[in-house]
């Protein structure tokens, strides 16, 4: 079979490194603490033989590196600088999640910053003039390293979800994760942020089998991210339009994008160059608190997993603890 090419983008490269679940589950608990085997076994509900399999992936791309054991201390991992780079993607799954999940404990989770002491959101900002950033704001243009390139592979190769039963709750990742973990379904968001709204142009960009996105145009109309709409009549004729919802989805897009630029560019650069139309200079986005502004690190923020209405009552008056992380 021939090798299918898709104009390179950094999005695409950072989900082909990160993007199934399990490993994204497992870098979620990395940034919440977890170190060793036991850490995520009883975190996530992982089976021992895909958690080996996941923490040798995380290895070898440059996510993970191996601690060894000595004295007290028994042997485990920690992130490198390339895996902790991904802080900011987690803290935009978990916003996402936080304000579009059905489920009520990650409804109910809370973040709290350190430095400021106070519960917050975190919200992606450009990093010259600190203004939120949003679809409509951001200019595009091919950049050094635009180029047709392989498609990434598959990860998975069916959709199918992860259950957190058994695991201690959700962390950084919720349910959104499951528009991610799919190649065809990362490709069809990406179209509409590109302005591709109608089957056949979504077709033609991407050589998708008919069959297939027909498939997940379906699930993200089910899932609420894209709204189906006639614009012709006869014979009938649909696009497709980004709701709310699906728009909100853009801080994790910019997010994931900043991290493949950063990380997984070739040589030549970066494929795609982002302008923010707010203040005319190049965007290099910033999750920062959305209460006091400053940029987020991960030792200094704390996540409570959401609890049942009865628990957060008995909870409330409690004080607030940051726990940092070593
Ligand atoms: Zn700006
Ligand atoms: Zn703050």
């Amino acid at each position: 079979m021939r090798a299918r090419k898709i104009p390179a983008n950094s999005v695409a490269r950072a989900l082909a490194k990160v993007g199934d679940r399990w490993s994204l589950l497992i870098l979620g608990s990395a940034f919440q603490g977890a170190k060793r085997f036991d850490d995520w076994q009883r975190g996530i509900g992982i089976s021992s033989n895909i958690l080996t399999n996941r923490l040798n992936h995380l290895v070898r791309i440059g996510c993970l590196e191996r601690v060894p054991g000595g004295g007290s201390r028994s042997a485990g991992y920690r992130l490198t600088s390339m895996g902790a780079d991904l802080y900011p993607v987690a803290l935009m799954f978990w916003r996402f999640d936080r304000q579009w999940s059905t489920n009520r404990a990650l409804k109910s989770a809370t973040l709290t910053h350190g430095v400021c002491g106070c519960g917050m959101t975190p919200v992606l900002v450009c990093a010259r003039c600190r203004e939120p950033l949003h679809a409509r704001d951001v200019r595009y243009e091919p950049g050094p390293g635009a180029a047709l390139e392989r498609m990434p592979p598959p990860k998975v190769s069916r959709r199918s979800l992860v259950t957190l039963d058994g695991a201690q709750g959700p962390g950084l990742f919720g349910d959104s994760i499951d528009y991610f973990g799919d190649r065809w379904t990362q490709l069809v968001i990406a179209s509409a942020f590109l302005g591709l709204r109608r089957f056949s142009d979504i077709q033609e960009r991407w050589k998708i089998a008919p069959n297939i996105l027909a498939d997940r145009l379906k699930l993200l109309v089910d899932q609420g991210m894209l709204e189906r709409r006639a614009y012709q009549a006869n014979p009938e004729r649909f696009e497709y339009r980004l709701t709310p919802k699906g728009m909100d989805i853009y801080p994790i897009l910019l997010a994931l994008m900043r991290w493949g630029d950063r990380w997984l560019a070739t040589k030549a650069g970066a494929p795609l160059i982002l302008h923010h139309r707010g203040c005319g200079r190049r965007l290099d986005p910033l999750a920062v608190c959305d209460h006091c502004g400053g940029v987020l690190d991960r030792h200094d923020v704390e996540l409570r997993p959401g609890t049942p209405p009865a628990a957060a009552q008995a909870a409330r008056g409690t004080g607030r603890r940051v726990r940092r992380v070593p």
